[in-house]
């Protein structure tokens, strides 16, 4: 058996960010992990996603480039050439991921982990590591509905391996992978049917996001099914989606499943830990990352919490930091959580909606400001996508809690404002910051 400061399970944005600061604090650190290296963001989440953005945003570029001059014949899409680039480029990251491991003198195992006791983890190949603190870090995975057929669908796991582009596909999801991948595929070529539960996308965010957005992605030729909930899919023709209304919708080569995911525990045995689950299957755990067993640690999307990239690789970092450098107080706070949808336009969001303000700070100490209008690109553009910007501020002195915008360039807007926002700007000091000018960022320091 072998023994470490710091068993970590899962070699993702959080492990792999817990892992490295801990050793860089002296521990002995041992990752188990059984795939590539970087998790769900580096190999089907964040990074080929946003390699297909930047292709669908210059395929927006190109249709929007006559209006600037430019005279050519219509642009053939090889969609082989550009998933060829983007697996190579994840291929360049999971070796620099290795080779920061072995620099940095962390363990590797490559396997499976699952607890036998508390502190104890056997291997696929039946070793048994101990470890003083034990990290699970194992993530999430796509969910599939229970329904019959749905196999003949595809997550977004299955997104990435397409080998062409489809040319008829459903997504079903309203959340933001569903409309980050239905814009992509959009762009690049396929004839898209979104299949919402409800009327509208983004529920949980500003609602004017999702309004605009929906109706921005009807302009490009999205067709969008409302009140759907499936309940059959068949191959009879193409594949075929029914409805629990009745309703089928079929002649598709592509049906995508974007309806939300799990926690990856399938493999842990949690059981033998004694460590507690929700409803939902996600570990929980308390401010500190805590679990119910003392010595073992949860971060990430398996928590549930915030499931981004930078929350799990923050929330890890100071786990390690408390664990192993004695910042005995050391700890995320959860409450101001900068995000962006790579929807087009974009959508960038932080801090609270004007709906949880008012519930959180009484309606009557809630102000918003809002405008509408369309960027100065656009003014010579067929297409004219609006941007909207909204600020949230409470109390008399009117600190901004919520800023959040749609529209071209938000997806860098924001993370200035972000900073603003962390440390408390006042409405008066987004006032008193002076403009650039021409740019859409200029609205949310000019707003009356
Ligand atoms: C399509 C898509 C797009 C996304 N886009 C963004 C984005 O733009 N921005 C953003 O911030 N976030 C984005 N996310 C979310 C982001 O990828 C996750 O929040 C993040 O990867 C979570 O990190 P994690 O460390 O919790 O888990 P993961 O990164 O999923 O890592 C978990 C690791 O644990 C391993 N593992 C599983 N079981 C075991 C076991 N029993 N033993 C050992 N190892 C195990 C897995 O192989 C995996 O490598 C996206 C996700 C998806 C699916």
């Amino acid at each position: 058996m072998r023994q470490y400061d710091f068993v970590v399970l899962g070699g993702g944005s959080g492990g792999l960010a817990a892992a490295q600061r801990a050793v860089e604090y002296g521990a002995s650190v041992v990752l188990i992990e059984p795939a590539r290296l970087g998790g769900t963001c580096v190999n089907v989440g964040c990074v080929p996603k946003k390699v297909m953005w930047n292709a669908a945003h210059l395929a927006h570029s190109l249709q929007d480039s006559p209006a600037y001059g430019f005279e050519f014949s219509k642009p053939n899409h090889n969609w082989s050439k550009l998933k060829e680039g983007r697996d190579n480029y994840v291929k360049r990251l999971n070796e620099i991921y290795l080779n920061n491991l072995a620099k940095k003198s962390i363990e590797l195992i490559p396997s499976k982990g699952r607890f036998v006791t508390a502190k104890e983890i056997e291997t696929e190949q039946g070793d048994i590591v101990q470890g003083q603190h034990i990290l699970v870090a194992t993530g999430g995975v796509p969910s599939l509905p229970n329904i019959p057929g749905a196999s003949l669908g595809i997550t977004s796991d299955g997104f990435f391996e397409l080998e062409r582009v489809p040319k008829r596909v459903a997504i079903v999801g309203s959340g933001y992978i569903a409309v980050e991948l239905a814009g992509v595929l959009n762009a690049l070529g396929s004839d898209v049917v979104q299949f919402l539960r409800y009327e509208g996308v983004l529920r949980s965010f500003e609602d004017a996001l999702g309004n605009l957005l929906l109706k921005n992605m009807q302009t490009m030729g999205i067709e969008v099914v409302t009140k759907a909930i499936p309940n059959r899919v068949d191959d009879s023709d193409g594949v075929v989606l029914t409805v629990t209304d009745g309703r089928t919708f079929g002649n598709f080569d592509c049906l995508l499943w974007a309806i939300g995911r799990q926690p990856n525990t399938v493999f842990l045995e949690l059981q033998k830990s004694g460590i507690q689950v929700d409803d939902m299957g996600h570990i929980v755990v308390d401010a500190y990352q805590n679990t119910s067993v003392e010595g073992v640690y949860a971060v990430g999307d398996v928590t549930g919490q915030a499931q981004l990239t930078p929350v799990a690789i923050a929330a890890g970092r100071r786990l390690a930091d408390r664990l192993f450098n004695s910042q005995h107080e050391r700890k995320l706070n959860y409450e101001i959580i900068p995000t962006v949808i790579f929807s087009h336009p974009p959508i960038g969001t932080v801090g609270k909606t004007e709906a949880e303000a008012r519930r959180f700070y009484g309606s009557e100490l809630v102000n918003v400001y809002e405008s509408e209008f369309v960027p100065m690109f656009n003014a010579l553009t067929e297409h004219k996508p609006k941007t909207f910007m909204k600020l949230v501020t409470a109390g008399e002195e009117e600190r901004v809690v919520g800023c959040h915008m749609i529209g071209t360039g938000s997806d860098e807007m924001l993370q200035g404002f972000a900073v603003a926002i962390s440390m408390g700007a006042l409405k008066s000091d987004f006032d008193d910051t002076l403009a650039i000018h021409p740019t859409s960022a200029e609205e949310l320091v000019t707003m009356r």
